[in-house]
């Protein structure tokens, strides 16, 4: 089985006035917005992500929650921030099209489900038993709440 995930370009890329928020615009018409703070904690430079490990190595609870980019650089397939502190991410146009939130592009992404400080009340569980027991799918279950609810 194979996956086709079709390129996307990035037409356009604008702050939007007085708000926090990257408006990206796509090839394929649809026009994405993003939060600063939300783009400034997916930054996946060495800094901010293990290269290897793929752990994130910022504290999120750190980033100042009205964070906006100084200014944008937009190069078809990437997008480069530079931040208040001088920091700089780049996305490439696929992960920001796949991973578009406002609105939901993907279909399959049905499933996923945004979280919030609610979480904390009801943390998805699974049983180390059921993980390591290799006739359920308890591993199943484990991954899928880390992938449908964001949490790598
Ligand atoms: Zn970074």
């Amino acid at each position: 089985m194979s996956i086709s995930i079709k390129k996307r370009i990035m037409i356009e890329a604008k702050l939007k006035r007085n708000e926090p928020i990257v408006s990206v615009k796509f090839d394929d018409g649809i026009e994405s917005c993003y939060h600063g703070i939300w783009l400034r904690d997916h930054c996946k430079c060495p800094n901010c992500k293990h290269s290897i490990s793929k752990q994130r190595l910022i504290d999120t609870s750190k980033i100042p929650i009205d964070i906006k980019p100084e200014s944008l650089t937009l190069n078809g397939n990437e997008l480069r921030i530079n931040w208040p502190d001088g920091h700089q991410s780049s996305f490439e146009s696929i992960w920001l099209h796949h991973n578009s939130y406002n609105p939901n592009i993907i279909r399959n992404k049905k499933n996923y489900m945004l979280w919030g400080k609610d979480l904390i009340n009801h943390l998805p569980t699974v049983s180390y038993a059921d993980v390591m027991n290799e006739d359920g799918d308890g591993l199943k279950r484990w991954l899928n709440h880390i992938v449908f609810r964001n949490l790598y």
